[in-house]
């Protein structure tokens, strides 16, 4: 609109609802989900203004319910990729020229389908095809994802709003142009909320992109295409396409027009990645933008001060809520001998209070692990571990894929700080605690920052005051979240922008104007009022 400088309307968190037993929002979400269930979705991917469908086809099923069929999708060829980039850059023009207020617009629409009209769907799809108990579907495909496109407006508007001092006879303006190129966005299994959010940050400032959601994610990545379009989001903005992920990406990274990458997911893709990207890096117009949140092996440590209780509850939410499987879970436990008896004797009857099993059904704190290679992931090393003297399983171990992939919450305890599960991410419902003398309070925090290789999350708990500087200042470089009693997990939008350091990630926090600066390139334009007009200074006499 011209003529009209405008504010957007003011963010907060949107509301978690409760799903209580007899609740509205319950009776809406479960009978989506009988619905889903019971029909037969086909998936096209999406590219340009058309939806598109290829000779691959692939199957989708419930990690709960591994043999009911819920639909199927479509895979890319190469030449669906090469015309998700030319679709995507053909919009480029009209999209980075549309005024942000109207971009803006678009996802504040959004924001608002998702907590309305599509909550039920987005929930129960996520419920459905990635197997979380409502709760966590709630907190995720409904609140976080409404949140970062709400936040996100907010923080491009502030990132507009800032611009360079002026002196006398002088205006100086910014641009927050978008890349020039496309961004490839590519998306994890675990968060609907970051699948939405990866195509749709780089989006909003006006960039241009071709999105590669995770396989087992493309139930809700689905919704979320839809409700974008349903916000009036243009054709060839966002570009969806499935498949091999090693095809679609070097396709992608061969290109010159290739800006940025926006990668959620493990590690050791990354930087398969990020190789390959440089060693591509003379073809490009322009250096593209990394950012990518990665794994974690997130901790948990207890002083002796600790109360045992508030230390086991951590851990029970922290490690087994969707199963382990966030990439903030804790799963290296630090327990002061002291006291490790009563929190595991907490743990002891909090694990055998919980049921696990399909997310339909309320009472299940646990479903199943997502797909058939983390079962036999899991399955490996908890098998191991019964066979190794340095560890042992005191709580959990079994497992069973007879109806879904279901492994039970399981703690070990282990005499070894450096043993495999306390350095490794496993991303599942396992979690291994070391029993520290409480004398080597300072030597364990510095035990903490020399074990695994990420840097994303960490706790600790204590009631000592100077204990708990200790350890702010010793895990300073441990965690790009750090938490004081409190769980690990969890991070909301607005409040604790996320991400890590080390090998978890460029740490670029997701959801907050620090993100959203990866996505532009910056003009600065300088206009004299009265250019000069003789080159002499005064110094010259
Ligand atoms: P993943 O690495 O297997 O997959 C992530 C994405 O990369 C998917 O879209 C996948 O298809 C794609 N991919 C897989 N192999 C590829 C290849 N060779 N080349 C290009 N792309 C490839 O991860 P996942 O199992 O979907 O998610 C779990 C991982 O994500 C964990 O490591 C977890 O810690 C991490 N994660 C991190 C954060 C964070 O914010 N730090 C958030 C969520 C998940």
């Amino acid at each position: 609109m011209a003529n009209s400088l405008t504010s957007v309307p003011y963010p907060s968190n949107e509301p978690i609802k409760s799903y209580a037993p007899g609740s509205v929002e319950k009776k809406e979400v479960l009978s989506t989900y009988k619905n889903l269930y019971n029909t037969s979705i086909e998936i096209k991917m999406r590219i340009g203004n058309k939806d598109v469908k290829s000779d691959n086809k692939a199957s989708i099923y419930p990690p709960h319910d591994n043999k009911h069929k819920i639909g199927f999708y479509y895979r890319s060829d190469k030449k669906h990729i090469e015309q998700a980039i030319k679709s995507a850059l053909e919009s480029r023009e009209k999209w980075c020229k549309m005024p942000w207020e109207s971009r803006a617009a678009i996802f504040l629409k959004a924001a608002d389908l998702v907590a309305g009209p599509f909550r039920a769907k987005i929930n129960a799809a996520t419920m459905l095809a990635q197997s979380k108990t409502i709760f966590q579907a709630e907190i995720d495909a409904a609140c976080e994802l409404i949140d970062f496109l709400r936040f996100n407006v907010q923080y491009m508007q502030e990132i507009y709003t800032n611009q360079p001092n002026n002196s006398p006879g002088i205006w100086n303006k910014i641009s927050y142009r978008p890349l020039e190129g496309f961004v490839y966005a590519v998306s994890p299994f675990n968060f609907t909320a970051i699948a939405g959010n990866l195509p749709a940050s780089a989006a909003m400032m006006g960039n241009v992109v071709v999105w590669k959601p995770s396989d087992y994610q493309i139930y809700s990545a689905k919704i979320l295409m839809d409700i974008f379009r349903e916000a009036g989001l243009p054709d060839g903005v966002i570009n969806m396409v499935f498949g091999d992920p090693e095809m679609i990406t070097n396709t992608i990274l061969e290109n010159s027009n290739f800006s940025g990458i926006h990668f959620t997911g493990s590690t050791k893709v990354f930087k398969d990645i990020w190789k390959k990207i440089g060693n591509n890096i003379d073809y490009y117009k322009t250096y593209p933008r990394i950012v990518g949140e990665t794994g974690g092996k997130d901790f948990i440590i207890a002083h002796p001060s600790a109360k045992p209780a508030e230390v086991a509850t951590a851990i029970t939410r922290g490690a087994f809520e969707f199963q382990g499987q966030k990439c903030s879970a804790a799963s290296r436990v630090y327990l002061p001998k002291s006291m490790s008896e009563k929190v595991i004797s907490h743990l002891k009857s909090d694990l055998n209070s919980i049921s696990m099993g399909s997310p339909e059904d309320f009472k299940n704190f646990v479903t199943a692990v997502i797909h058939k290679d983390a079962y036999d992931r899991l399955v490996k090393v908890i098998e191991k571990i019964k066979k190794d003297t340095d560890a042992e399983i005191i709580l959990g171990g079994g497992y069973d894929d007879s109806k879904g992939y279901f492994i039970e919450p399981t703690v070990v305890i282990t005499t070894n700080p450096k043993y495999d599960t306390m350095e490794r991410e496993l991303f599942g419902p396992l979690v291994t605690v070391y029993i520290y003398p409480d004398e080597l309070w300072g030597e364990t925090l510095k035990l903490i920052d020399q074990t695994s290789e990420y840097a994303l999350t960490g706790a600790v708990y204590s009631q000592d005051r100077y204990a708990l500087e200790d350890a702010v200042n010793i895990l300073e470089n441990c965690a790009g979240n750090f938490y004081i009693n409190d769980k690990p997990t969890g991070a909301v939008v607005g409040q604790q922008p996320f991400g890590g350091a080390r090998g978890s990630g460029t740490n670029d926090k997701a959801g907050s104007s620090i993100n959203l600066l990866r996505w532009v390139s910056p003009r600065l334009i300088k206009e004299t009022f009265i250019p000069a007009s003789n080159y002499r200074y005064p110094f010259l006499g």
